[in-house]
């Protein structure tokens, strides 16, 4: 191992790595007091079955997550799928035929163009139901374009997306203090429009959560940020109480609600949360070490190891497909899961070029373990993402350049 060389990185960005555990400080309070405030105790980790009626396992960790993403009613659920799902539910909960959904940060994430019906057809898309779709581009600095945004709401426009990370795009991931200007800019053309946040890799990496400042609903995956590396699946929405309300009856039926659904066990669902400030920040920590060591042998990365972070993806530019598969198959093989397994690039449906994934982690596609993926084509990014201890992501990364860059270590230290 080059540990020398880690030595020399992790000097550089100690300060970073400090104001990191500050901001775990932060959100571990926030995190325990709501545990304490919920009264949350041993019979709430077993649940029940059936129709789950009067599950005090499924609601505590409802009003849970409610206290700590400082909304009045959150839906925290086995049943939700994907992130995708949690999004469609909050989307098709709140629109109506004739109405129209506006995105503030250009297109969405690729999973989602097919909800609204921009991809695919005969699947039941927003699209199918009548509602319709826009998009206001980001200013070419990174930020939403407010003047644009407002002035392309009409009487049609009930619901205003604004998404936090930018999935595969080279931007960087909106801050919540821009998304409190989103809201309230929004709310003063139209107080009735809805304000819903894409939060998918956003969760506690900064001091508050877009509903702590005006948006009106959140939606994400618990096999990211807020399920801790513990959560086996499932997705969360949280929010204004009759906007959690609408998504509910979408998300189980019309008058079912938010008031069924069953699951045996929500253990790994309370650790995971109370977990997930400082699985976030050991992600984060990861993150930022990544960028300043790849960053060191020449590859550009976003964002910067100095910059701010505001989700828990590192964009790294490897320039070449040898590289990138090199450094794909890298962090495979330093992974607790399949280490001996060697990813193949595929044509992934939905997806213009092939795509190459590295995922060696306990819960399939879980993207808050170190994971990391690329589509094959100019310029050759890849997305580096979460890791469970920052000394994986460490490790990783180190075997990563050992791998790409022979004779990394003289090279270096010269
Ligand atoms: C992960 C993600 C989603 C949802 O993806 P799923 O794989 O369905 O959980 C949506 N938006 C963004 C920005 C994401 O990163």
């Amino acid at each position: 191992m080059i540990w020398s060389f880690a030595q020399q990185v992790e000097e550089e960005i100690a300060g970073e790595l400090q104001r990191i555990d500050r901001l775990v400080d932060r959100n571990q309070l926030k995190t325990l007091d709501a545990f304490r405030a919920e009264r949350v105790s041993d019979a709430h980790l077993f649940g029940s079955t059936g129709y789950g009626y009067g599950d005090a396992g499924r609601e505590r960790l409802d009003r849970l997550f409610a206290r700590i993403f400082g909304a009045e009613a959150a839906l925290v659920r086995p049943q939700i799928v994907s992130g995708t799902h949690a999004l469609a539910a909050a989307f098709f909960g709140l629109l109506r035929p004739g109405d129209t959904l506006l995105y503030a940060t250009g297109e969405p994430y690729d999973t989602l163009r097919a909800v609204i019906g921009s991809a695919g057809a005969g699947t039941g898309s927003l699209r199918e139901f009548g509602v319709g779709f826009d998009s206001v581009e980001l200013r070419p600095e990174g930020r939403v374009d407010l003047e644009a945004l407002i002035s392309r709401m009409d009487r049609r426009t009930k619901v205003v997306a604004v998404q936090r990370s930018p999935g595969y795009a080279w931007r960087r991931a909106l801050g919540v203090e821009e998304i409190a200007e989103v809201a309230r800019a929004v709310k003063e053309r139209n107080p009735s429009a809805w304000v819903v946040v894409d939060n998918c890799y956003g969760e506690f990496t900064e001091d508050a959560e877009p509903t702590e400042v005006g948006a009106d609903l959140v939606a994400g995956s618990l096999i990211k940020n807020p399920g801790g590396g513990l959560a086996p699946t499932g997705g969360y929405i949280a929010g204004r109480r009759d906007a959690v309300n609408l998504a509910a009856h979408r998300l189980t039926a019309p008058g079912l609600g938010a008031e069924t659904g069953s699951h045996e066990i929500y253990r790994l669902y309370y650790q995971g949360v109370f977990l997930a400030p400082h699985v976030t920040g050991e992600a984060l920590k990861g993150n930022v070490f990544a960028a300043a060591a790849l960053g060191r042998a020449g590859f550009q990365c976003a964002p910067e190891w100095h910059e701010p972070r505001r989700d828990i993806v590192l964009r790294v530019r490897l320039g070449s497909s040898a590289r990138l598969l090199q450094f794909c198959r890298a962090i495979q093989a330093n992974s607790p899961v399949d280490a001996h397994v060697v990813p193949e690039p595929w044509n992934m449906p939905g997806y213009e070029s092939p795509v190459v994934m590295a995922a060696g982690g306990f819960v399939q596609g879980a993207s808050i373990e170190l994971s990391a993926d690329a589509p094959m084509r100019e310029p050759y990014i890849a997305y580096l993402q979460g890791g469970l201890t920052y000394s994986h992501v460490k490790i990783a990364v180190l075997r990563a350049l050992e791998e790409m860059t022979p004779k990394f270590d003289q090279m270096t230290l010269t």
